[in-house]
């Protein structure tokens, strides 16, 4: 056999590459905002339509490149950030790999207008495809303008990849927050088709965070710092009842660098311990500074990850931070969720939260009672029970119409999680949530084969704002919010009006239900290749199952198992875990 193996043409090499660097708009803008950055800049104008699709711009005032350096500045592994391997332990620059724009130009078609301070005129370069198609001087302003236009022009099964613009365009505006939280001294702005949707002036962190989320977050943080041998700690942590369903306004920053760590998120929500109400998450936004050569940033081609060489310490000194902050601003002992309205959830869901006199019980709230309501105008379900006597005892049985031979008795709730009960098989240890997400999903899903409708109750229409992202999520999946019974629509920017909820919603929860869902919605990968409805039934089934910590009487721990027993899939929960645990006899025999 002849030679076989021949190098790829650098076109092909740096599409490859490209598939690495840039998977959708969003990365592009990432890496010329950050390209900016290093090139020292202190204003930056981001220009999108389309949700980047047909067009992105990012302008900057930094020092601009000479001509050689703007033709050399698309070439694969072309950096004027690194000379040597050992450079890459001293990394201060947001890029070093020299790929990302050799990967945007392999995949769309770019223009570039930059020119140096020192010189009159600057140099226009045009190139697709990786192909230069003309460069030459040209009159701009210093700095450097960088416009794609047609991103994966050339790679239709990418472009067909992409998502919607609603979703593309809150990857945009997550990229953009991260950028420019980092670098509170430098402006941006952002326009989306047309509209400036961000313009941010220079100031301080804190001015940063407001002028991205709202000067509502004057109030909901409060300033960490430390400063030990290993690192130094800067930044805000945002009060324990501001917490989020979502977990969106979480921003770690490592030499500016916006990471993701679950590591390190678990220090800070572990410091939190139990002064966040279950299912919520805290938010922060911290700056990490630490000698670049105690960390690796190369494991990553969009260089998100990261690895540190003293995981453990770093871990309990911020660990150790957020707790101080927490205790300084005495946020401890005044903890009174009933306070903000925009954060309104039943008290029985705290379950572990130390009850303290202030705190004001919703006493009257029943999780089963909006769902019974709804249940009882669809199912006769009461009378399939056989009960042994009126009054509900610890000892009941239960009969569901489908296993006639079946009894189940009930014993009791058991560690305010599991329902204990026994058939003719063995004991049977039944989730309490997961049993109710798996009835729900099926009870939902059923709704929504039958009609194209699901039963809505109409609400007095509530106005409801979301942060930028959120807002873009919503707009997504809206055809599938109103599928399941969510009658929602824009207001206008990031305002939306919500005039009718799925039936079994809680009143006074609406708000608190959408983001929930949107939460599960972004954790649930998005790898698979569900249905967008089911995805977002799963989410809705998890938010409005009873949580752990509350406690059930008997009507209520029969009327799940029995529902659950109805099932067509009794085992699992919509998202795959075990509702329940069969122990035979054997399986109590071999414990003995
Ligand atoms: P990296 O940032 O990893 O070095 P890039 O492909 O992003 O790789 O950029 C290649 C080079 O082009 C950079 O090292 C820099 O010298 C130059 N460059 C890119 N963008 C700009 C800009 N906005 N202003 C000045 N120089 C830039
Ligand atoms: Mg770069």
């Amino acid at each position: 056999m002849s030679d076989i193996i021949k190098l790829l043409p650098d076109s092909v090499a740096n599409q490859i590459a490209a598939g690495e660097v840039i998977q959708r708009p969003a990365s592009a803008i990432k890496e010329l905002m950050e390209n900016a950055i290093d090139a020292g800049a202190v204003r930056i104008q981001v220009v999108v339509k389309d949700s980047g699709k047909s067009f992105m711009q990012v302008i900057d005032d930094g020092h601009g490149m000479s001509e050689t350096d703007a033709r050399l500045s698309f070439e694969r592994h072309a950096t004027s950030k690194i000379n040597q391997a050992n450079d890459l332990f001293a990394i201060r620059t947001m890029g070093f790999r020299g790929e990302a724009l050799a990967s945007i130009a392999a995949v769309a078609m770019v223009e570039m207008k930059t020119r140096l301070h020192s010189n009159d005129v600057g140099t226009e370069l045009e190139i697709a495809g990786s192909k230069v198609e003309s460069q030459q001087p040209t009159a701009c302003p210093t700095g450097t303008a960088i416009t794609i236009k047609n991103l994966f022009y050339n790679i239709p099964a990418r472009r067909n990849f992409l998502k919607s613009n609603a979703s593309e365009t809150r990857h945009i505006v997550e990229e953009f927050q991260r950028v420019a939280l980092a670098f509170p001294e430098k402006s941006f702005s952002l326009t989306q088709d047309g509209v400036q949707v961000f313009n941010l002036t220079a100031g301080n962190l804190k001015q940063r965070i407001t002028g991205i989320f709202g000067n509502g977050y004057n109030e909901r943080i409060v300033p960490t710092q430390e400063d030990t041998t290993i690192l130094k700690i800067e930044g805000y942590i945002g009060k324990p009842e501001f917490a989020k369903k979502t977990r969106g306004e979480q921003f770690l920053f490592v030499n500016r660098r916006f990471i993701k760590s679950s590591y390190i998120n678990h220090a800070i929500s572990d410091a939190f311990a139990d002064l966040l109400p279950p299912n919520t998450f805290p938010s922060y936004f911290l700056f990490i500074e630490i000698d670049p050569s105690k960390i690796d940033i190369n494991i990553h081609p969009t260089k998100t990850e990261i690895k540190f060489e003293d995981e453990k310490s770093i871990y309990a000194i911020i660990r150790a931070a957020t707790k101080r902050a927490l205790g300084k601003f005495s946020i401890t002992p005044s903890l009174d969720f009933d306070q903000e309205t925009a954060f309104n959830i039943p008290v029985s869901m705290y379950g572990t939260l130390p009850r303290q006199p202030e705190v004001k019980v919703d006493k009257s709230y029943n999780p089963f009672t909006a769902e019974n309501n709804a249940k009882k105008n669809t199912h006769g379900w009461e009378n399939l029970y056989i009960k042994s006597s009126d009054q509900p005892s610890d000892l009941f049985e239960v009969e569901p119409a489908s296993r006639p031979n079946q009894k189940i008795k009930i014993f009791g709730q058991f560690a305010l999680k599991y329902i204990l009960a026994c058939n003719s098989e063995g004991m049977l240890l039944i989730d309490q949530k997961r049993a109710h997400e798996r009835i729900l999903y099926e009870r939902h899903a059923k709704l929504l084969s039958q009609s194209a409708q699901a039963i809505q109750q109409d609400l007095f229409p509530i106005k409801i704002e979301f942060s930028t992202a959120d807002a873009h999520l919503i707009k997504e999946i809206e055809p599938e919010l109103k599928k399941i019974g969510f009658d929602i629509s824009e207001l206008g920017g990031t305002t939306f009006v919500l005039n009718g909820v799925p039936s079994g919603t809680e009143r006074g929860r609406e708000k608190y239900i959408l983001e929930a869902i949107l939460e599960s919605y972004k954790n649930q990968s998005t790898l698979s290749n569900d249905q967008q409805t089911e995805k977002i039934l799963r989410s809705f089934a998890s938010t409005i199952a009873i949580s752990y910590g509350v406690t059930l009487n008997m009507e209520e721990m029969e009327r799940i198992v029995h529902d659950l027993f109805e099932c067509d899939v009794k085992e699992w929960s919509p998202t795959g875990k075990k509702t329940f645990k069969l122990l035979t006899e054997q399986d109590l025999h071999s414990l003995f």
